[in-house]
């Protein structure tokens, strides 16, 4: 029988409060929250000195990255955990990009699975060929590391990957992650874990409806199975304790879809 090694108490995930928040503790604290709802990108480049910086880059600025030389190398690591995006170089040791950009696009699960590719300046024809085989964007090297951050983040953004920040403010109501506090109207109101992350997803992004399953796939996170209607239940709990302040109207049932968070006035018959 071996001896256990001693060890102290796990390290708390939450950040000491009262400093100005980086934008690595804000990805610590947004991954604590969400579990593994970090953004995570998959770097398919076979040249080392791209790959690193533009991995490192991602790294600092809070997203979780996985690194590949090959196709090979690519697949296998999609396979065990699905990224939320792929820069995805053009030549690459043992198949080309456009290749692997053509298997993503007729499995399944890898179908929707968003891609930028980084292509060589002046291949014209690559790119047609690119988006027409379905990659949502392309960048050609050399490429400057803001504006790849940049083009990665409106390709999130079109594909529903939240943009998380700590502090949400609207319609009288103000969310706040490091605090785990919530205003309404001025008036401290208390949530259940649950209905807290309901409230802060559907406040990350205003005016979007969500299905059932995405409520359930983002507030509570992939691993966990729940039925749907709890997801009522939820929102339920939620509005109640939005109704003293009248912040409840906000949170409004779209027929037949689902949720969304709105600080316009809802019609009717939608709640
Ligand atoms: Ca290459």
């Amino acid at each position: 029988m071996s001896d256990l090694p001693m060890s102290g108490l796990p390290m708390s995930g939450l950040p000491m409060s009262g400093l100005p928040m980086s934008d690595l503790r804000k990805a610590a604290l947004l991954g604590a929250f969400y579990g593994r709802r970090q953004k995570s990108l998959l770097v398919v480049e076979d040249e080392p000195a791209v790959r690193e910086m533009v991995a490192d880059n991602f790294r600092m600025s809070g997203y979780a990255v996985e690194e590949a030389s090959s196709v090979g190398e690519a697949w296998e690591l999609i396979s065990r955990a699905m990224p939320n995006l792929v820069l995805l170089d053009w030549m690459l040791p043992d198949s080309s990009g456009m290749e692997f950009l053509r298997r993503l696009r007729r499995e399944e699960p890898t179908r929707a699975l968003p891609v930028i590719m980084l292509t060589a300046r002046g291949e014209e024809a690559d790119r047609i060929r690119g988006l027409n085989v379905g990659a949502d964007d392309y960048l050609g090297k050399p490429f400057s590391l803001r504006e790849l951050e940049a083009r990665v983040k409106a390709v999130l953004r079109r594909a529903g990957v939240a943009d998380f920040e700590p502090v949400v403010r609207a319609g009288g109501l103000e969310i706040d992650l490091e605090r785990h506090r919530v205003m309404a109207n001025s008036v401290e109101t208390q949530l259940g874990p649950t209905e807290f992350r309901l409230l802060h997803f559907l406040m990350s992004h205003p005016e979007r409806v969500f299905s059932r399953t995405q409520l359930l796939d983002n507030a509570w996170g992939h691993d966990v199975y729940i039925e749907e209607r709890t997801v009522d239940v939820h929102v339920r709990r939620l509005r109640r304790r939005l109704e003293p302040s009248g912040t409840d109207e906000h949170i409004q049932t779209v027929r037949g879809v689902g949720y969304k968070f709105s600080v316009a006035m809802p019609p009717q018959d939608a709640r």
